[in-house]
C-alpha cells in the first residue's frame, strides 16, 4: 500500500548526513517563471529530472506538496525515525513554496524535530516576510536570486531574516564580471549553506544534463583553480 506519510528523503553516500523535504516544482509560481528567458526557474533541474530518468518522484513530491500546503502537519506525518539528532535536512531541494501554510508547516517540522537543522532555498520573501516571526532558530532560510547573472546590488542584499543569498551565474558572465564562484557542488565536504551566516553564495548554472566536473572547468582556469 502507497505511504501516506511525508517523504523524507535519505541521500545517499557522503551525504548520508543531509536528508531532504521536497516538494512538486510543477506548481503556479514554477510554471509561471519557468516560462521567462533568462530566469533560473527557465533551466531549472529539478523539472528537467522529474520530466524524465527522475518522474518515478513525482507522486511522493505532489503528496507532499498536498500535505505541506493544505493542514497543519504533526509528528504522525513522518515515519518513525525520519530524523536523528545533528541531522541537516534540506527544505525544498526540489520545489517552492506555494503558500502561507507550507511555510508555517516547515517552522512546525523544525519546532517539532529541535535536534535537527533545517535550511530551506526560497524565492518567496512575499510569503515569507509577514511570518518571519514564526521561524524557529534551527530554520536557516537561504534566498534564491530569480534571474541568472543577477547584478552586484541583487546579488549580495541578504534578505532580513535569511541566513544568506544564492545566485546562478552563466560561465561566461562570470569569467567576463570575475564573479567568485564559492559554491563547488560538493555539499557534503563544504556544508556552507547549512552552517553559516551573512554569505554570499555563487554557482554555475547547470549544464542541461548536469555534466558536473565539466561545468567548472572554465571558471576554475580563470581564476587559478579556485573553487572553494
Ligand atoms: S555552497 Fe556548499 S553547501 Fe551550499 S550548495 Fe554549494 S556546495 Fe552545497
Amino acid at each position: 500500500m502507497a505511504s501516506d506519510k511525508i517523504l523524507v528523503s535519505k541521500l545517499s553516500g557522503k551525504l548520508n548526513h543531509v536528508s531532504a523535504i521536497s516538494t512538486t516544482p510543477f506548481n503556479d509560481f514554477c510554471d509561471r517563471h519557468a516560462a521567462i528567458d533568462g530566469t533560473t526557474c527557465n533551466v531549472c533541474y529539478a523539472r528537467r529530472y522529474l520530466s524524465t530518468f527522475r518522474k518515478h518522484a513525482v507522486p511522493a513530491y505532489i503528496r507532499n506538496t498536498n500535505i505541506l500546503s493544505t493542514r497543519e502537519v504533526t509528528e504522525d506525518d513522518f515515519e518513525p525515525n525520519s530524523f536523528f539528532i545533528g541531522q541537516h535536512v534540506r527544505l525544498l531541494a526540489y520545489g517552492e513554496l506555494i503558500n502561507d501554510t507550507m511555510f508555517k508547516n516547515f517552522c512546525k517540522i523544525a519546532e517539532m524535530f529541535p535536534y535537527i537543522t533545517a535550511t530551506m532555498w526560497t524565492k518567496r520573501i512575499d510569503i515569507i516576510n509577514p511570518l518571519l516571526h514564526l521561524a524557529p532558530k534551527n530554520l536557516r532560510l537561504i534566498y534564491s536570486t530569480l534571474m541568472i547573472d543577477p547584478d552586484d546590488a541583487i546579488a549580495t542584499t541578504i534578505p532580513k531574516g535569511f541566513s544568506g543569498i544564492f545566485n546562478v551565474y552563466s560561465n561566461r558572465y562570470a569569467i567576463d564580471h570575475a564573479i567568485d564562484i564559492n559554491c563547488s557542488g560538493s555539499c557534503a565536504t563544504c556544508l556552507k549553506c547549512y552552517t553559516q551566516n551573512g554569505f554570499v553564495i555563487n554557482e554555475l548554472v547547470k549544464e542541461k544534463w548536469g555534466n558536473e566536473s565539466r561545468r567548472y572547468t572554465d571558471v576554475k582556469s580563470v581564476q587559478n583553480g579556485v573553487c572553494l
